[in-house]
């Protein structure tokens, strides 16, 4: 079991699962050559896939492309099924910048045959999370810039008010099908700009805000 605690807090959290949103910037469900979802596409992590910032990406022997993904993340503080729009925020407790890492060879692979995407997303070190900040300090989640270095090169640029579904969209529609639980951990999808990593590239990820996520592929 796997713990996490808010920075500045003495507040402890047991991660349960990994929820993320797939294709929730338009410029980047394009890039992958995606038609836009009418609602928003999920899938899961676990939470043995979790690193945090300063540690190492292990660059799996199965794959010849291995991707990154920037994302917001949102850490669930308490217990709720069917929370609408106006409470979401009741159910977060803080906010930090995680890499979902992904198989891109593999997922496309799964895709055009209609199968799930796990394997290309759940391998071990496949997460990566910076330290998690009180939700209070971020006035509006929905608006902060959110960028990716490659060896200091930049690589995504945007900002989280281009999410198609915003905080409290995802947490409404999450909730209305299953119920999420505190230490539950939601990925808010990725801007354009993902791209191929090698072994030895270092990654520096920022949301504006928040603290700075740090990691190396080995
Ligand atoms: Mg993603």
């Amino acid at each position: 079991m796997k713990k996490i605690q808010i920075q500045g807090t003495n507040k402890t959290y047991t991660i349960g699962k990994i929820v993320c949103v797939g294709k929730n910037y338009l410029e980047h469900a394009k890039e992958l050559g995606d038609a836009v979802s009418e609602k928003p596409v999920i899938f899961m992590k676990p939470a043995s896939s979790i690193i945090f910032s300063g540690e190492k990406i292990i660059y799996p022997e199965f794959t010849k492309s291995l991707h990154y993904e920037t994302e917001l993340v949102l850490l669930v503080g308490k217990t709720g099924k069917n929370i609408s729009k106006s409470n979401a925020l009741d159910y977060i407790d803080g906010y930090t910048v995680g890499l979902d890492m992904t198989l891109r060879d593999i997922q496309s692979g799964l895709k055009k045959n209609g199968h799930p995407w796990e394997i290309s997303k759940c391998f071990d070190t496949s997460t990566v999370l910076a330290h998690f900040i009180p939700k209070g300090k971020i006035t509006n989640a929905n608006n902060l810039s959110i960028k990716l270095w490659v060896n200091e090169e930049l690589r995504q640029n945007d900002n989280t008010s281009n999410m198609i579904y915003n905080v409290e969209s995802i947490v409404e529609y999450l909730s209305g099908y299953f119920t999420l639980e505190k230490g539950d951990i939601i990925f808010t999808g990725t801007p354009a700009g993902v791209g191929e990593v090698k072994k030895g590239d270092k990654l520096k990820a920022e949301i504006e805000g928040l603290s700075t996520l740090v990691t190396e592929i080995s």
